[in-house]
């Protein structure tokens, strides 16, 4: 039976492509049209926009982006043996998907954005050995306001919970003050390990990240190193663990008692500390 689209179930495509999953790639497939197209639809409209996603794979989530109207996707997929599934895709939606064979992380997308006309929004079910690096690296890039107008990614749930965590909330940490330093971040939705082949060990989470359009001025590398020190000894007092970056007499700086711990400061609260260094 064809799919949605037209084009064969995914499943008789990983069959026929002997795409068998590979663990150290971080290979787990969404076959569940519905479902990916559930993901591709929290990015919000796509017609106009060019799509980056990261790790195609077998390209469940493409299809899902190019239903609903996507100009084009531009695809970076690691695993050569993927290719030939993504080509049938090409064939069904002529010049609508171009496929960079690579490693994601070593792809300057700021500068493949530079190349787009239009809008482009970031959608990908990232690998997980690279997923949190990725979204760093796409928080950090080189002019802001970013090349991205969204960011729509799958994590593991742990990681999500991390992404929108706020002050004390027991996941607050490095990665909550980064991202909500620079976006605004939300959980969308779970998804359960059934829903994936094979399944993972842990639910995953979609969450969808916009950018602030002016974010408080900082720079990343100082707030990076306050943070790594505060919640590097997160239940210890601020004054004990920002010791090395002048502990008390940077708290008093910005007037933060020097009691405090890691995870009851502000966003804003970190940028001061940041900027007072
Ligand atoms: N998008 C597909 C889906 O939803 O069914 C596959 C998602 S799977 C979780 C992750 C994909 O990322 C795999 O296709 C894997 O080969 C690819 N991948 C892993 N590491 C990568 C990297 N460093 N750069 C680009 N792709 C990578």
């Amino acid at each position: 039976m064809a799919a949605i689209d037209g084009l064969p179930p995914l499943r008789d495509v990983i069959a026929r492509h002997g795409l068998d999953a590979k663990k150290a790639l971080g290979q787990n497939f969404l076959l569940d049209l519905n479902l990916t197209q559930k993901i591709a639809r929290t990015a919000g409209p796509l017609e106009g926009v060019t799509v980056f996603e990261v790790g195609p794979g077998p390209g469940g989530l493409t299809r899902a982006i190019l239903s609903l109207g996507a100009a084009k996707v531009i695809a970076v997929e690691r695993d050569a043996r993927c290719l030939p599934a993504l080509a049938e895709i090409a064939d069904h939606y002529p010049g609508r998907i171009e496929v960079i064979e690579g490693d994601a992380l070593k792809t300057d997308f700021e500068a493949l954005a530079a190349t787009v006309d239009g809008p482009v929004r970031i959608i990908a079910n990232l690998p997980y050995n690279v997923g949190t690096q990725l979204l760093i690296n796409w928080l950090l890039p080189r002019a802001w306001p970013p090349f991205w107008q969204s960011l729509t990614l799958m994590f593991q749930r742990e990681v999500g919970l991390r992404i929108v965590a706020e002050a004390d909330d027991d996941h607050y940490g490095r990665l909550g003050v980064l991202c909500g330093w620079r976006t605004e971040a939300r959980m969308a939705f779970d998804v359960p390990p059934q829903a994936f082949t094979p399944p993972p060990k842990v639910t995953s989470s979609v969450v969808h990240l916009t950018p602030i359009a002016e974010p408080m001025a900082a720079r990343a590398e100082t707030l990076e190193r306050i943070t790594a020190a505060a919640f590097g000894q997160r239940r210890k007092m601020l004054r004990q663990s920002l010791k090395p970056l002048g502990g008390e007499t940077l708290l008093a700086k910005v007037g933060i008692d020097p009691q405090r711990r890691a995870e009851t400061l502000s966003v804003e609260e970190f940028v001061a500390l940041a900027n007072a260094l």
